[in-house]
């Protein structure tokens, strides 16, 4: 599903174009306007869908990398309440199958953890072990915050209806919450808020080309659900470090390669450092600074190595190599522009005598 399509905005949507194609699109198929509208309402739920992703900047990440999101943890029913069309309950009835006892149940907080990692690791991929602070639901009164009983108020209902006339409405129970349950004996371990803090050591594996700013989630790995909610995810975002010699653009990488002037002039078999390993390239006889060689799949996840020359310029000559330099000055002001056959050879000898000296 291509969430930019369904929503028909571009790539490179704001925020604010994103909200204000979903609003329209929502008010269009809405089910109070379509009742009874199988179609309406499964697009209804598709652009729902869509701007769940697309809104949530880690989720939008995610998408444009892979091209596509794990869709278990997209919170349908925030949306709809941010927008004002009432939860899942009130819009598509028991479609859900939501029972009002564990309406509370709320999944566990993400966690965002900046991962910094080298040049290297993000080019190649790389497993890491990190350390993360997370809650979890505490084990002596397993999650409840200590021995509890069925609410009073609600009868363990988790809602109470207050009359209007003719009119009767279901509320939260303010007593319990919602959970149809109140503590009786506080926990100690937790004192009563039944959620504990603990560290853990996770080992992940990163994939090749995760680049600056990108998010990797972790199904799972976040704070602990409350009511029986699953728990929150992980979302490692990557600060990757520059790297002193490789230049990454795409999934191509750019390497300046010094060449001394005799090498730029006369041609050279040169080695040069990719992610792989070394490699020796040519460089023909009178190759220029800005010159690019291309050393094919030693990129990113296939992308190329571009090997891009500048040519030395060689400082504090001695008085004979600057004397030998004037000279080839005067050999190279007589064969320019003629067809002299023999130049190179000319040069060649020249350089060999100018840096033997
Ligand atoms: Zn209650
Ligand atoms: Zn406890």
């Amino acid at each position: 599903m291509d969430y930019y399509q369904i929503l028909g905005v571009e790539r490179t949507a704001s925020v604010e174009e994103i909200k204000a194609a979903y609003r329209k699109l929502a008010m269009k198929y809405h089910p109070d306007r379509n009742p009874g509208d199988k179609k309406a309402e499964e697009r209804f739920k598709q652009i729902s869908e869509a701007y769940a992703v697309l809104s949530d900047p880690r989720k939008r990440s995610q998408f444009d990398q892979f091209g596509s999101v794990d869709r278990s943890n997209i919170n349908l029913n925030d949306i709809f309440r941010s927008f004002g069309f009432g939860g899942l309950d009130d819009l598509f009835g028991d479609f859900f199958g939501t029972s009002s006892r564990y309406s509370r149940a709320s999944a566990g907080d993400d966690i965002e953890e900046v991962l910094e990692i080298s040049f290297k690791e993000a080019a190649l991929g790389t497993k890491k072990t990190i350390k993360i602070n997370y809650e979890k639901n505490c084990a002596s009164c397993g999650g409840n915050g200590g021995d509890s009983a069925t609410c009073p108020r609600c009868g363990g209902r988790g809602s109470t209806q207050i009359s209007h006339g003719f009119i009767s409405l279901a509320t939260t129970c303010s007593r319990c919450g919602g959970t149809g349950l109140i503590i009786t004996k506080r926990c100690h371990v937790c004192k009563g808020s039944g959620i504990t803090k603990e560290a853990k050591k996770i080992t992940v594996k990163i994939p090749a080309g995760v680049d600056n700013g990108n998010y990797y989630r972790l199904n799972g790995y976040g704070h602990a659900g409350k009511n029986g909610g699953p728990n929150g995810d992980l979302y490692l975002k990557f600060k990757v470090v520059n790297d002193t010699q490789f230049i990454r653009d795409g999934n191509n990488i750019i390497l300046h390669q010094p060449v001394s002037l005799i090498s730029a002039v006369l041609g050279d078999t040169i080695t040069v450092e990719t992610l792989y390993g070394r490699e020796e390239i040519k460089i023909p006889e009178g190759t220029d600074s800005g010159e690019e060689f291309i050393l094919k799949g030693k990129g990113i996840r296939g992308g190329n190595q571009i090997v891009r020359i500048f040519v030395q310029t060689p400082k504090n000559l001695t008085a004979e190599a600057k004397r030998r330099f004037k000279e080839f000055a005067k050999v190279y002001d007589e064969t320019k522009g003629k067809e002299d056959k023999d130049i190179v050879g000319k040069i060649k000898n020249f350089f060999k005598s100018a840096y033997n000296t």
